[in-house]
């Protein structure tokens, strides 16, 4: 109503014109950006689109901000079972991707997008053995590996595929930091309420799923009201035949402090690691991002895409993101240098961490903050204030003042030109609430050990 309202004005139409062409036309479906719309049977579809199709596509453009395509249709249009067809598909689409969302995933993290190499074939083969028939295999499937070599991406294809495949399915993905810091939150909401009923909500959602996917279980390590929760947690989908899939830095074996009766469970299904990706692996990986990402159209050199594969070995991240910064080095001089390998040596100078000595910087720390938050770096240096972008600020600057010596005015600078005393106040909150906030003193002490790990 409101555009057509608005088609009538910017357009001058008369009454007569607006009653007999423009309101009786009717919506008959939206897919994607495409509108149809039927005209009804005593008007002629070629002169509507003729006078109003352009006019038509402008106004919706100006109330809805989005660019639609407008198809007119007459009631006995030929196309219309067609149209019906793709609504239906359409939706289909809409749900499984709500329900990918739901599960908390990351659309690019799937099996076609994932490179199967010497180092992650027999992870990969697992993961697509449980995806198949989950709960039947190996159970409970536990992945292990360093940082950055692709656990986290195994695990989001394995719910992706489940969620495709058997839309039915109750899929569940967490962290282990997301698993702990609920249950801290249910156990306190618990005690307030006088009653069970937040502890029962946590135990549904956790207990009511097909498939229960843990990522970097190392985190709920060492925390026993969290262990001991996990352990019924685990046995109750375990014995109903529900799929668990755990993934960790270590080998149950090899984390110290985990609970035998876990390790066992561990145990019981199958194990399987990824290790680092050899020459070939990490050439195929870079291939599948420069056409993921469709880079073809920057013509990289392959001498550049053999120094990156060459240079930068442990960590899939960083190879990734050795591209992403060689690109983003080649626009920031409006492409007036070539992308050839003393770019690509630039590219690769703030990226490869020298794993061994690695020293605590305030680079590394806004790094690792920004990854595990999800926020970018330019966000956590801007001045937005929203909870969601200033509490992590706040960490980084807590951090950075705790695990370096960094001066408040420094660490001011680095973050984008604050001033000594909003880093200050800063350091002052979260210093305050790690010894109130149960939730809070988690997270930041899952983000130390991210930045140092034992
Ligand atoms: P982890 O969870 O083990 O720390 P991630 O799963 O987050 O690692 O992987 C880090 C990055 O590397 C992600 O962007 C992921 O898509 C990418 N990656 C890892 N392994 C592969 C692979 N075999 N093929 C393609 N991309 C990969
Ligand atoms: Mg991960």
């Amino acid at each position: 109503q409101e555009i057509i309202e608005h088609l009538r004005i910017e357009h001058g139409l008369s009454n007569v014109s607006f009653s007999t062409w423009i309101q009786p036309l009717k919506v008959y479906d939206v897919i994607e950006t495409t509108v149809f719309i039927l005209v009804n049977m005593n008007a002629s579809v070629e002169y509507i689109e003729k006078k109003y199709l352009l006019p038509l596509k402008v106004c919706i453009a100006e109330i809805t901000g989005t660019e639609y395509e407008v198809i007119f249709l007459s009631e006995d249009d030929e196309r219309i079972d067609e149209i019906q067809n793709m609504a239906i598909e359409a939706n289909q689409k809409k749900k499984s991707k709500s329900a990918a969302e739901k599960a908390g995933l990351n659309p690019k993290y799937t099996f076609d997008t994932f490179v199967v190499g010497g180092n992650n074939n027999f992870a990969h083969a697992a993961s697509l053995a449980v995806a198949e028939s989950p709960g039947e295999v190996y159970n409970p499937l536990f992945l292990y590996g360093g940082v950055g070599l692709g656990k986290t991406h195994l695990m989001h294809s394995i719910a992706h595929f489940i969620l495709e495949n058997s839309p039915k399915k109750k899929v569940l993905y967490v962290t282990s930091e997301t698993f702990t810091n609920e249950l801290i939150d249910a156990l306190k909401n618990g005690k307030t309420a006088g009653n069970e009923s937040a502890m029962s909500k946590f135990r549904d959602k956790y207990r009511n799923n097909d498939v229960l996917l843990i990522d970097d279980i190392q985190f709920i390590i060492g925390k026993e009201s969290t262990q001991e929760e996990f352990f019924h947690t685990f046995n109750h989908l375990h014995t109903s035949g529900k799929q668990i899939i755990i993934s960790s830095d270590k080998p149950p074996k090899d984390i110290e402090t985990l609970e035998a009766r876990l390790r066992t469970r561990f145990e019981w299904g199958l194990i399987a690691d990824i290790s680092a990706p050899n020459y070939e692996t990490r050439m195929a990986i870079l291939q599948k991002k420069i056409e993921l990402d469709k880079l073809e159209k920057y013509n990289i050199p392959q001498d550049v895409i053999e120094y990156i594969a060459t240079n930068v070995k442990t960590n899939i991240r960083e190879l990734e993101g050795s591209l992403n910064k060689l690109i983003a080095l080649y626009k920031l001089n409006n492409n007036a240098t070539e992308i050839d390998i003393t770019l690509a040596s630039e590219a690769l100078k703030d990226i490869i961490s020298s794993k061994n000595n690695r020293e605590v910087t305030p680079e590394l720390i806004l790094d690792i903050v920004s990854e595990h938050f999800g926020v970018s770096i330019v966000d956590l240096k801007s001045n937005k204030r929203n909870a969601d972008i200033s509490t992590p600020r706040q960490i980084a600057m807590y951090l950075i003042r705790s695990m370096t010596d960094t001066p408040l005015k420094s660490i001011g600078i680095f973050l984008g030109g604050k001033d000594h005393s909003t880093v200050k106040h800063g350091v002052d909150k979260i210093t305050k609430e790690v010894t109130t906030d149960e939730t809070l003193s988690n997270t930041v002490s899952i983000i130390k050990k991210k930045i140092n790990p034992a």
